[in-house]
């Protein structure tokens, strides 16, 4: 089936919400609550429903790559299941995006399973910073998971969001510590998501904020962007690169590729848009694909909105 939108615009990278449940409590989530109120007491669908749908979608578009994240997908039961599964269905690249708090003992499993690739959201590097950020200690749970990952020969890159007056005093930091490991690393200006939706503008650090602090320390020069590609990209002067994800200053909205399903098996054709439509692994093609061409018409064209949703139950 050939699904494009006026624009030509195709859904490539599918971006799975495996639960709504997380172990961390990031301000931007969850207003950074001391409780824990991540819990949804759900079952959690199986792997073998994941499965069907994704199977369904593949036959139908052809994707490139799955996302799988949550909510924490390394709370997710039949985590290594799953990714043999999407090997099996053809799926040519499977990641994933994790706090990698609970990494480190499940990097094995995933490397073996056909995991390829994780990005791991990284807001801090020091303790103090990290608790902070996700009301949790021991940041260096999601330091060795990194470590073993890597050790594993799973590609590795970094997340962080950066919000002003919370954590802009950590990007020389992070940025370090990327070099140091030689892995990439973005930073993400705040989303209007969730309870952010109507005040992201107070915590907004912006790709010039950013760019200026980076250049108290390192002298860069920005790199063509590339279609589809979520981050701006610049190269340091050694060599070693870091990007931006610019949702506020520089929206990417007009080339993006990206397909969501919650926990629920609802679809999301982008994040500005709060409509689930629900999938079920028994629609014929004439079905799916109608309700594929409804995520389709979602797409933003210019500009991010957000939603009320938070990034938890849409999958981030
Ligand atoms: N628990 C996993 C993790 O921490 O990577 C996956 C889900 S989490 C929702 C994925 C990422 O979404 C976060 O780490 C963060 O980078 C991003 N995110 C969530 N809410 C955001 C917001 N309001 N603004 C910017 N990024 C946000």
């Amino acid at each position: 089936m050939k699904l494009n939108d006026p624009y030509g615009r195709k859904f490539k990278t599918l971006r799975v919400s495996l639960l709504n449940t997380c172990n961390l409590n990031c301000f931007y989530c969850t207003m950074g609550s001391e409780e824990d109120i991540n819990f949804d007491h759900r079952p959690q669908k199986s792997a073998g429903f994941f499965s069907r749908i994704i199977s369904r979608l593949h036959e139908n578009l052809d994707l490139e790559t799955i996302r799988l994240t949550g909510g924490e997908p390394l709370l997710y039961r039949e985590l290594p299941e799953l990714v043999r599964n999407l090997k099996l269905i053809g799926i040519p690249k499977i990641s994933m995006t994790s706090n990698g708090y609970l990494l480190a003992r499940q990097v094995a499993a995933l490397y073996e399973a056909g995991l390829q690739s994780i990005n791991v959201s990284l807001d801090a590097m020091d303790e103090a910073s990290f608790y902070k950020m996700a009301k949790r200690k021991h940041l260096d749970r999601v330091l060795n998971g990194i470590e073993t990952a890597i050790n594993a020969g799973i590609e590795v890159k970094l997340n962080a969001v950066i919000m002003k007056g919370m954590n802009e005093d950590q990007i020389i930091p992070l940025l370090d510590y990327a070099f140091s490991k030689n892995i990439p690393i973005r930073f993400l200006e705040v989303m209007s998501m969730g309870h952010l939706h109507h005040e992201s503008d107070k915590y907004l650090f912006s790709q010039q904020e950013l760019l200026d602090t980076i250049a108290t320390k390192y002298n860069f020069k920005r790199l063509p962007r590339t279609v589809s590609a979520t981050s701006n990209y610049w190269q340091i002067t050694a060599g070693n690169t870091f990007g931006i994800i610019a949702n506020n200053s520089e929206p990417f909205c007009s080339d993006c590729s990206r397909l969501r399903l919650d926990a629920e098996g609802n679809m999301y054709g982008c994040l500005s848009n709060s409509n689930p439509i629900e999938l079920n692994p028994a629609d014929n093609d004439c079905v799916l694909q109608e309700k594929l061409q409804l995520a389709m018409s979602q797409k933003q064209l210019h500009h991010f909105v957000g939603s009320e949703l938070s990034m938890l139950q849409i999958g981030g």
